[in-house]
């Protein structure tokens, strides 16, 4: 049996964390395998190693002397190998990545050094053998994750090892040039490995005790989630939960691996269980989690008897995919629709509306920007009656008005629309009602 163990930045930021990460390994014998992050922040204005690479390679590009601009980056390295006591040296490598820094090797690579050379210190310091994510994880032509390649490709390297260090965050194109995955990707590489091996476990460490039931930066203290569900964990992280990457969940769900959110400064602490299924379907409270995101625009659509104009939906849809704008929601009334649509997305598509009239031409068309959206979500809401009730009247004691709703028929979140001057305020009311009420 196995557990592969990923560590976020802050977990492995210096020797002391470095020592942390060895205990925790060292006290299961099943935590064979380590996906490692790249330094992360040691204190609040510290910067990530991964930004300082960036930020190297971009001088570099306008014509810095490589060596001198990777100086500081060397530097934390070298200070924790020699706080740990290591007598490996990385100078080769050193020189190697300024070389191809000079040489233009891309942003991607510049990036993906940072697992890179922390996964040396770490397969170092544990005695573990050291598998770079290079020869194991692929992406195709088309620049997509190439699962399958992938998942048979690790499998058959780490058969040939009882231990191993895999960095995170980055893999290899076709022609062998590297490529990271989006910011915060080592919890992807993390899901691939579990998934390769088969994994009875995926532990996630982090330095949070958990998912929050709602952002703690809106809610003071808010309690932490002990069990939740892939399903749930999509519409959360979606909806921006941030702690575990969105796409983290996708290689392990099907193979059905559970994955643990473990705190590296509090290891006895249980923290968050991501599961297929709760075991008994059930939670302690009727939601699981609140979370949400601002910067939307509504696009009002009204046109008389809109409802017995056949394919008029079909023409607005057309022409999003056409113009390459997702929505979010569309919600409907008899002879009116609304698309919600990321202000970005929108501004991006200067000509969006013009274009929605002459598809449609409706008899009014008006768009309203500012708009947040928050999803309340929980397994628990299938068997409860009065959900949405408790909500709406959470947000009506506090005078914030409802712009849209949707609740899918799977029962297992309510979205709302508010005004984004309103965002805190309906996250607090909402985590008081049914957090702190029942
Ligand atoms: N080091 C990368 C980042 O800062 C990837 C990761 O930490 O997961 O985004």
């Amino acid at each position: 049996m196995a557990k592969v163990v990923k560590f976020g930045g802050s977990s492995l930021a210096d020797a002391n964390q470095f020592r942390k990460v060895a205990e925790i390994i060292r006290s299961d014998k099943e935590r064979r395998y380590v996906v490692p992050s790249a330094p992360g922040k040691r204190f609040s204005d510290d910067t990530k190693v991964t930004d300082m690479l960036y930020k190297c390679y971009d001088e570099v590009c306008a014509g810095a002397n490589a060596v001198a601009s990777f100086l500081p980056i060397a530097e934390r390295y070298n200070g924790i190998i020699s706080d740990l006591g290591l007598t490996i040296s990385l100078d080769s490598e050193f020189e190697e990545i300024t070389e191809n820094f000079t040489r233009r090797a891309g942003r991607d690579y510049a990036a993906s050094r940072g697992e890179y050379l922390n996964g040396i210190i770490l397969a170092n310091y544990l005695g573990f053998n050291f598998v770079d994510a290079a020869k194991g994880i692929f992406f195709k032509p088309n620049g997509e994750f190439d699962a399958e390649l992938t998942d048979a490709t690790l499998a058959s390297i780490l058969e040939g090892y009882d231990c191993a260090v895999i960095p995170g965050f980055y893999g290899a194109n076709p022609d062998g040039s590297i490529r990271t995955f989006s910011r915060g990707g080592s919890d992807f590489t993390g899901s691939v490995v579990a998934k390769a091996i088969g994994a009875e476990m995926y532990e996630n460490w982090t330095d949070v005790p958990g998912f929050a039931v709602a952002d703690p930066r809106i809610v003071k203290d808010p309690e932490f989630i002990d069990v939740i569900t892939y399903r749930e964990l999509r519409e959360l992280s979606y909806m921006g939960a941030t702690v575990l990457h969105q796409d983290a969940i996708f290689p392990v769900r099907n193979a059905k691996i559970p994955i643990n959110i473990k705190n590296t400064n509090d290891p006895a602490a249980k923290g968050t269980m991501i599961v297929p299924e709760a075991p008994d379907g059930k939670n302690e409270h009727i939601i699981t989690g609140i979370a949400g995101k601002k910067n939307f625009s509504a696009v009002a659509i009204e046109k008389d008897e809109m409802n017995g104009e056949i394919g008029f939906l079909r023409r607005i849809l057309t022409l999003m995919d056409v113009e390459k704008i997702n929505f979010e929601h569309i919600p409907t009334g008899i002879d009116t629709m609304t698309l919600i649509i990321d202000s970005d997305d929108l501004k991006a598509h200067p000509n969006f509306v013009e274009r929605v009239k002459e598809v449609s031409n409706p008899n009014h068309i008006e768009i309203e920007e500012h708009l947040a959206l928050i999803a309340v979500v929980g397994r628990g809401m299938k068997a409860t009656k009065g959900t949405a009730t408790r909500i709406f009247a959470a947000l009506s004691h506090a005078n914030i008005n409802i712009k849209m709703i949707d609740q899918g028929s799977s029962e297992l979140n309510i979205i709302i629309g508010i005004r984004e001057e309103d965002f805190d305020e309906a996250i607090r009311v909402i985590y008081n009602m049914f957090m702190l009420q029942e």
